[in-house]
């Protein structure tokens, strides 16, 4: 990559962000555009997201990502938001458009374009979604399963924040059918009845416990599996759904289709998914279409 006088630069926001993969995707599919642009990591405290966000404009950057702790916080920062981020009441992209500050929420789309990428659309319309999770990511995986024509399920430890994901949705898409559970309510049986099941909590993170074995061995041929969680090897969910027959869903798929709605907010052109998934570490399996 070359700097240049008139280099555009694009960032990172969050806390931390040294294990992020976005540098890496961003900065190879500019390369492999021949776009006169460079993605930096940019970590900022929660005390500094205000003027962190305003930085962006004064120092004539061209948008940011924003990532885990502050897709909420820099909400009241922007001069506009996307429906899908007012939706998720959640921000992961930033364009600077004129000294504005536009805030978008590609999560959504990336989830969906995941899900669509190895099931196809007809596959999952009017089937039974069961989400673990209520956090920001179950958010964007519900609105994408909305929209897609699902029939939602939400099971979380904390039935509150299951209870306003459930407002978020029905706010958002009013003839989705969706519900939530308390976390006692999660058995093998629950599992069994539902087409696709979505791992949306840190459970399968690094050093974050796991998705209970139990329900893990439920899973069948038949069913779709879709990890939003992903690290450099597959979580024991993913590699177990697969051994059993099921189709599976890799977070990376959702990590490269965000990359890509983003990188086109900036660029205006279409992102070179193969260079971004190899930059992402995509393993053959876990590269889907747009
Ligand atoms: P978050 O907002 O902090 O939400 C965490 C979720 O996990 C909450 O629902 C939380 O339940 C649940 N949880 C945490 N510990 C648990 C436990 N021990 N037992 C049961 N549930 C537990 O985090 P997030 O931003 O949604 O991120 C979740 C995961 O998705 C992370 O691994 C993140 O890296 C990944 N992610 C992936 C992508 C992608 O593109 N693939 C995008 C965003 C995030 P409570 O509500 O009860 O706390």
């Amino acid at each position: 990559m070359k700097i240049t006088g008139s280099t555009q630069v694009v960032g990172i926001i969050g806390d931390p962000v040294t294990h992020s993969r976005s540098p890496a995707m961003h900065n190879a599919a500019f390369a492999a555009l021949g776009l006169d642009m460079a993605y930096v990591p940019l970590p900022v405290r929660p005390p500094d997201v205000a003027s962190a966000v305003k930085g962006l404009a004064a120092l004539g950057f061209r948008g940011a990502n924003v990532t885990v702790p502050h897709k909420g916080a820099v909400l009241p920062h922007l001069s506009w938001l996307h429906e899908d981020a007012r939706r998720a009441e959640a921000v992961n992209t930033i364009v600077v458009d004129k000294g504005l500050l536009l805030g978008y929420n590609t999560d959504i789309e990336g989830a969906r374009r995941a899900l669509v990428g190895v099931c196809g659309e007809e596959a999952l319309r009017d089937q039974p979604a069961l989400l673990l999770g209520a956090g920001g990511a179950a958010r964007a995986v519900a609105l994408a399963l909305a929209r897609l024509g699902m029939a939602i399920t939400v099971v979380n430890r904390t039935l509150q924040s299951a209870e306003h994901l459930i407002e978020l949705v029905q706010a958002a898409e009013p003839d989705t059918s969706c519900r939530c559970l308390p976390l006692d309510a999660l058995n093998p049986s629950l599992v069994k009845v539902h087409h696709l099941l979505v791992n949306a909590t840190t459970l399968g993170m690094a050093g974050a416990g796991k998705v209970p074995a139990s329900l893990v061995d439920t899973v069948s041929a038949g069913q779709i599996v879709f990890e939003v969680v992903y690290g450099d090897t597959e979580t024991d969910l993913l590699a177990t759904a697969r051994e059993r027959g099921a189709r599976t869903v890799d977070g990376l798929a959702m990590l490269v289709g965000q990359a890509a709605e983003a990188f086109q907010l900036w660029t205006g052109r279409m992102a070179p998914l193969d260079v971004m998934q190899a930059a992402a570490g995509c393993r053959q399996q876990q590269r889907t279409e747009r």
